[in-house]
């Protein structure tokens, strides 16, 4: 028994970096904190396949995901990982600050939490301690139906509630209700006193997405491709050769030649000109700039329709600051 716990103690990991440096780099961080499951992908169809297959093995890996791949976009690998593991961990490695719109969009879909690049030792240490004190937190509760809510440790409450904060731009009561599994009375006053310390600030009541089936409020929206449906897609640069009419990605233009007729491209905006920032379907090879979009339920995975939504009304919070 106690050899059991001991191997189930740390998790499996997934590194999905098209860097095999920053890959490597990470990989000998987390064997430095003990990990010994490591998974590396350099590619989001490669990582989606490894993903399931340790989903399909009843683990749950925690995924580190660069924001830049060349093969599929974050929304896409985000939006087929949630697909397959709704309560899926996604550590998003970025360059950027969560206030970027980018980013915020992301954390929308489900990012878990995100990582500023160049990653250093110490924020990563303190991202897996969040994780696995979170980890403990809901295993103690996990499957003790009409336990007492107040023997989960305030502490620990209050612990969570600032690493939702933290990943957070934008939060409702209703939504931290939902994550800690605790009603609003056992964090109100925490959340007074932030607000008095100028952590975060009030925006009164605000409607939100809720489930149209089960009335949670731990909403995601997914994004698919308009065509097939798929989610499995890029972010990328088009170019249209006026004289034939073809649109294909700039890649396909070898030696500036285009692939449909053949003739070679000259001058930009005069023979061709580029698209920028169309999202392009890996399955169906269609193009288009902006992706449909679906809410999918983190509770009961029931995907509806934005027309289909319920909504809530709740006290909702801009987050400032929390350190
Ligand atoms: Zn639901
Ligand atoms: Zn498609
Ligand atoms: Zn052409």
């Amino acid at each position: 028994m106690l050899f059991d716990m001991v191997l189930a103690s740390k998790e499996d990991i997934l590194i999905v970096e098209d860097s095999p440096a920053i890959s490597m780099l990470l990989k000998n961080y987390f064997e430095k904190l003990g990990y010994t499951n490591i998974h590396a992908c350099n590619t989001g169809h490669s990582a989606i396949i490894v993903f399931k297959e340790l989903v399909d093995e009843m683990k749950n890996p925690i995924v580190f995901l660069d924001f830049m791949l060349p093969d599929m976009d974050a929304h896409s690998i985000l939006t087929q990982i949630l697909e397959i593991q709704p309560n899926a961990r996604v550590v998003l490695e970025t360059a950027t600050e969560k206030d970027d719109e980018g980013i915020k969009e992301l954390i929308r879909l489900g990012v878990y939490q995100y990582i500023e690049k160049p990653i250093r030792f110490e924020n990563l240490k303190s991202i897996m301690n969040t994780i696995e004190n979170e980890q403990s937190f809901f295993e103690k509760d996990s499957d003790k139906t009409g336990s007492n809510i107040q023997e989960k440790n305030s502490s620990k409450i209050i612990e969570h509630l600032d690493f939702l904060l933290k990943s957070s731009s934008q939060i409702s009561i209703g939504l931290m209700e939902q994550v800690l599994g605790v009603s609003s009375e056992f964090f109100s006053s925490y959340l007074e006193k932030l607000e008095k310390d100028g952590k975060i600030i009030s925006l009164g009541d605000k409607k939100e997405i809720a489930c149209n089936r089960c009335d949670s409020v731990k909403i995601t929206q997914i994004f698919y491709c308009p065509s097939c449906k798929g989610s499995n897609f890029k972010l990328g640069k088009l170019l249209e050769h006026y004289d034939c009419g073809n649109i294909s990605e700039e890649k396909t233009y070898e030696n500036d030649l285009c692939p449909n007729c053949g003739k070679e491209i000259k001058a930009l905006g005069v023979d061709y000109r580029v698209l920028q920032n169309h999202y392009i379907c890996n399955d169906c090879k269609d193009f288009f700039p902006d992706l449909s979009t679906d809410y999918l339920c983190l509770k009961c995975e029931n995907k509806f329709k934005l027309e289909d939504a319920r909504w809530k009304i709740s006290k909702s919070f801009k987050v400032l600051n929390i350190s």
